[in-house]
Order: C-alpha cells, then structure tokens, then sequence
C-alpha cells in the first residue's frame, strides 16, 4: 500500500495526466493541427544551435571517463561553478565566487534542495498565489507548511499587506516566482523594496532568519525591455534558483543552479547541507554533460521574438473576443479571467472546441485559466477563431 502522504498527490497529478491523455484523444479523433493545447510549459523554441556545437564539441574533446563521472563535489564541477558565478557577476554587478553556486537538476531539483536544507517540520513557507503549483508539494516534502498569500487580481503584484500578517516566527521561507509562472508579470522593484522591508522587519521582530527564495527560471523570458531585478542586491537572506529549461529550451536535460550568496545567514553551513542535500535527495550531481554544456553557452539566448509574436497574437485575439487579461511582461503564460465564477466550468466549455487550458485553482487562483503560448504561432493563429465561438457563449 502506498504511503499516505502520497495519496493525495497521486490524485492530483492524475488530472494533470488526464488532461494530457484527453490532448492525445481529442488529436486521435481531429488530428493534432486541430486541437489547440495550452496546457504545458513546455518550450517549443528549440535550443540555441550553440548547444548543439557544445555537446558535439565535449563529445569529440573531453576524456569520457572525466566527462561522464561523478563530480568531486555534489556541488559540481569547480570551473562551471566559477564561470556562472563570473557570467552573474558581469551582468548584475554581484560578487560571487565559484562557491557560493551550487549545480542543480533543473529549478525544481535547486528548490528541493535548498527546502531540504532549511525546513524543519512545522516550518512555514510563505508563497505569493497565485504560484507554481508543485510549491505545496516540495514544501510538503520536507514536512513544511506553505502558507498562502491570497491573490491581488488587479496587478497580480504581491499582497504586501496580508503578506506582513502571515508572517510567523515560524516563517522559515518566502518562495517569489518573477517573472512568474502563471500571470507573466514581473514584481517591480518598488515591490521588491518593500516585501523586503517587510523581511527585514519581521527577522528583527522575532530573532529569526527568514530567507526569501527567488525561483526564476522564467529571467531572461522579458518582453519590451522589461527588467526584472536581482534580489540579492535588496535583502541580504536570499537564495536564487536559476534553470536552463526556458532560457536554453533544455527542459527535459535537467540543469540549473542555486546561488548561496556569502551574505546569507550562516552560508557556509547552508552550501554545506546544499551539498549534502543535492547527494541524499538522489540527485548525486547535477547532469555532468548539461554542466558542461550550459558553461559554453553562458552567453547564449532564446529567440524571445517567437514568443513575444505569439504573446501579441493571442493576447489581442482574446481581448478581441470580449475576454479580459492583464498583458505579461515576462514568460509565455496568459492568466485570463474566466467569464464565470467557476473556471474548471470554463474550462470544460473551452475543451468542446478542442481548446485545453489549466484552472487557476492548479495555481491557487481560481476564477482565473492559463494558457501557455510556447506553442506554434500557427496553433495561436488557428485556435482564435475557436476562441471567438467560445466567447459568444458568455458575451
Ligand atoms: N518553477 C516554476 C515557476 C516553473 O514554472 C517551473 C517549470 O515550469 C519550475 C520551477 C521547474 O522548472 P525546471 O524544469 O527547471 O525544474
């Protein structure tokens, strides 16, 4: 019998699956360029030919026992380390050294274990909804509690206010997604300044240190020379999550990093049970190869105008057609307010015009759906005159 804990997510994940069976019907029945998938995000912009070049190049160059053995640290390998940290530092004006990175597999493997490092149980980690929804079970993990910050459907800036309220001496952690995965938006710095003066104040206030945790594998995702802050530049308890499976178009590889900068609260023991943390979660190390790979192509970009393209097509389309959404600055996700009250309604509707969407309620915001549009321009283009009859159901 499986364990208990995992029951509930067994269930959950299982109508992420059925959705993603359903895409595969509905394509059986009316062929794949009729039905229009806004489930996943999953980047449809291929990698960057540099990647290419790099696996070819290592492939041919390196020693394959060096190159396919374990790491001498869990961390990674030294001279990676030190060429992110450098690539950071020459783009944001920081100071780290090789040491304070730590190789990861992918955002989600860095968030596991730097959760892993920090949370006690009965620890409380604070996320902003609406939030990647896998929060509550990483944080789960490690037998922590997300608390929740309810949404501000208005900017879809953080909830400042409410988020002074939530905080506890038991808040270990606060988790910022920017530019975020579902709404697209980018917090400014005003918001940065004050959420953490907010930190700063409450760490006096109770004698804790709480670390705010910036998972930003969405960073270079920008459009129309949108900025998106550093966050170790404005509170000194932060720990960044990077990955490389937007920005390279790498998901599936796996990679990223976590930076533990020297200012944070006892980092040498925080980048010591990082170590620790990356061996016994399973990772062992971050991909050897992907390392490898990522240090060549420090400089390299996504071709942000495809998805900037598809960004204008559907956001028009659909304001178009009488629905209402804020315009992402950042990602490639739409968060479109649903035309009534219940989303997972709305999205039913959507799928007898072969349109899949996910419920804001996956990302603790219901009333609201979200598209991805990491998908074909054509797919965009096709599926708004579907989205036009949908509308005339509501309008
Ligand atoms: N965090 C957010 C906000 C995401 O949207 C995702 C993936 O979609 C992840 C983390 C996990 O990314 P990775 O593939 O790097 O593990």
């Amino acid at each position: 019998m499986i364990a208990e804990k995992m029951k509930n997510m067994v269930a959950n994940s299982s109508a992420i699956r059925a959705m993603f069976e359903e895409g595969n019907r509905l394509a059986q029945i009316y062929g794949a360029e009729n039905v229009f998938d806004f489930s996943l995000g999953n980047p449809n912009v291929p990698a960057p030919k540099a990647v290419k070049k790099a696996i070819l190049e290592l492939i041919e160059e390196e020693d394959p026992v060096a190159l396919h053995g374990y790491t001498n640290s869990n961390c990674g390998y030294a001279e990676v380390r030190e060429a992110i940290a450098a690539s950071l530092n020459e783009r944001f004006g920081t100071t780290f050294a090789g040491k304070n990175i730590v190789m990861t597999v992918g955002a989600a493997g860095g968030l596991n274990v730097i959760l892993k490092s920090l949370i006690n149980p009965g620890d409380e980690v604070i996320a902003f909804a609406p939030y990647f929804g896998e929060y509550r079970s990483y944080t789960d993990n490690y037998d922590g509690v997300l608390v929740e910050v309810p949404p501000n459907t208005v900017d879809f800036q953080p909830k400042l206010d409410e988020f002074e309220q939530k905080i506890t001496p038991k808040t270990k952690a606060v988790i910022v997604n920017t530019p975020n995965n579902p709404t697209g938006v980018v917090y400014s710095e005003s918001t940065i300044k004050k959420l953490a003066a907010v930190m700063e104040a409450k760490q006096k206030e109770y004698g804790t240190d709480i670390f705010l945790i910036s998972d930003e594998p969405y960073r270079e995702l920008v459009y129309d020379k949108a900025e998106v802050p550093y966050l170790t530049k404005y509170y000194a308890n932060t720990v960044v999550g990077y990955s490389y499976s937007k920005s390279l178009s790498l998901p599936g590889e796996r990679i990223g990093y976590l930076v533990i900068p020297d200012e944070v609260s006892d980092s040498e023991e925080v980048l010591a049970a990082a170590n620790v943390a990356t061996r016994i979660l399973g990772f062992v190390n971050a991909p050897t190869l992907q390392q490898k790979i990522v240090a060549k192509c420090l400089n390299e970009k996504t071709d942000i105008s495809y998805y900037d393209r598809n960004r204008e097509a559907l956001y028009q389309g659909l304001k178009e057609c009488g629905f209402s959404c804020i315009k992402p600055q950042g990602a490639f996700y739409l968060f479109v307010k649903s035309p009534v009250e219940d989303e997972k309604e709305f999205c039913a509707a959507a799928k007898k015009y072969n349109l899949l969407i996910v419920p804001g309620s996956s990302f603790a915001c219901p009333g609201y759906v979200r598209l991805a549009y990491c998908v074909s321009y054509e797919t965009i283009v096709n599926s708004l005159p579907k989205f036009r009859e949908l509308a005339k159901e509501y309008f």
